[in-house]
């Protein structure tokens, strides 16, 4: 859909064409209609879905359509960098819409202090924040709230993952209660089901889903050292007759060599397949996979998209995928068809972040198998506490009691 389409006002259609925007997204096609009509909105998408000019062009389009002054607008935002990058996109806009907007974020000096205090008092007509320095700031009786209409929680899952659940429930109250408020967030977690019921107003709910694996695969997950990663391969396949088609993905070509040695034995073919082989020496090796006479393949992400691979009842990740869709591709492999499948992802220290990431979008906690006795312990699960961003570490051993 185009954003004339979506009867969006000619200086905004001509701002976002200077943005090199063509098309609207799928979360953009469907919040900035509700949006403009001035619901609430509810919307859950993935990061990078382009949420972010799905809550600005509305809003913009609706103080140029109604000729608001002052301050209309407040965005809260998790972090400063947020803050930064939707500032910049306002401002992009303020060169064909006369609106200006203020970025107010922590770590600033007394001149930046100074400057947001000013702007404040003139009335910039949105306002970008942080929870916590916004709140300093609305503590002080300079910042004029009463004209504010439109409240907009960006990153909304973030934010109370940060701890700023009590901020945000302070500066609603300073804020009028007739407004129209936007939720946007990565998540749906329960905690922001309950937020948004207590702040939205029959919000309109807009969901971008991404794709979630079959729930015939069954997933799990073994917390490894890098050196153990190859024995505990060779050691779950190795007695599993019934296994006999099995892929071992892998993110770096590098490793697909020293992978393949590890497993190769006198038993069963292993084979390797990566985006250097020529694409005859591809189809061959896939051939003989599909035939059975090759048992464990080792790939990289050029078989985990697309490619029909009928019949594979085991998936090893030796790391974690880049991301959640990646993720869910790869593990696609199996359980094809109707069919069980069985997919294990192997987690080193530094993958740990990566793979909590997915876990919340797939909005699944995946299975912590235990390390065989013989292997000794792997690695303790240990994710960055996001909270103020600093480097506090959640510890948690998620393994069963042995
Ligand atoms: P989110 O907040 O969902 O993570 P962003 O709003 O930050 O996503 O957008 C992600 C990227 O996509 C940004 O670089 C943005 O400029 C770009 N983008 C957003 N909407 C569009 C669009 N309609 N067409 C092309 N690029 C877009
Ligand atoms: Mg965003």
């Amino acid at each position: 859909m185009t954003f004339e389409e979506l009867n969006l006002a000619p200086q905004i259609i001509e701002a976002i064409s200077y943005m090199g925007f063509e098309t609207a997204s799928p979360i953009q096609e469907k919040a900035i209609p509700v949006a403009i009509e001035g619901k609430d909105v509810l919307a859950v998408a993935q990061t990078g879905t382009g949420k972010t000019a799905a809550f600005t062009l509305p809003i913009l389009h609706n103080i140029l359509q109604n000729k608001i002054k002052g301050t209309s607008t407040l965005i809260i935002t998790p972090t400063r960098e947020i803050a930064l990058q939707i500032d910049r996109q306002i401002q992009g806009f303020s060169y064909f819409l006369g609106i200006h907007s203020l970025a107010i974020y922590g770590g600033g000096d007394a001149d930046e202090w100074e400057q947001q205090k000013k702007a404040l008092r003139d009335g910039v007509e949105v306002i970008v924040a942080t929870p916590g320095k916004l709140l300093s700031h609305l503590n002080m009786d300079y910042a004029k709230t009463d004209k504010i209409q439109h409240l907009i929680l960006d990153e909304a899952d973030r934010m109370l993952d940060m701890g700023f659940l009590d901020d945000i429930k302070r500066i609603i109250s300073k804020i009028p209660k007739k407004r129209q408020t936007l939720m946007f967030s990565a998540t749906m977690p329960p905690k922001i089901e309950a937020l948004a019921k207590q702040i939205l107003q029959d919000p309109a709910q807009i969901s971008i889903a991404i794709s979630k694996p079959a729930e015939r695969v069954f997933q799990g997950v073994y917390l490894t050292y890098d050196n153990q990663k190859t024995p505990l391969i060779n050691h779950l396949i190795e007695d599993q007759k019934d296994y006999t088609s099995i892929i071992v993905f892998t993110s770096t070509k590098k490793k697909v060599g020293d992978i393949v040695r590890g497993l190769r034995n006198s038993k069963y073919r292993v084979e390797a397949i990566s985006s250097d082989f020529e694409q005859s020496k591809r189809e061959e090796i896939m051939r003989e996979f599909r035939a059975n006479k090759i048992r464990v393949l080792v790939a990289t992400d050029v078989i985990s998209r697309g490619v029909d691979i009928p019949e594979i009842d085991l998936v090893f990740n030796y790391d974690a995928p880049g991301n959640a869709e990646e993720y869910v591709h790869r593990i696609g492999r199996t359980g094809r068809a109707g069919a069980e499948g069985v997919a294990l992802t192997l987690i080193n220290e530094a993958d740990m972040e990566k793979f909590d990431a997915i876990e919340k979008l797939i909005e699944k906690k995946v299975y912590r198998a235990p390390m065989p006795k013989f292997l000794g312990d792997g690695p303790e699960w240990r994710v960055r506490n996001k909270k103020n961003g600093k480097g506090k570490f959640s510890r948690k051993n998620n393994s069963p009691k042995k």
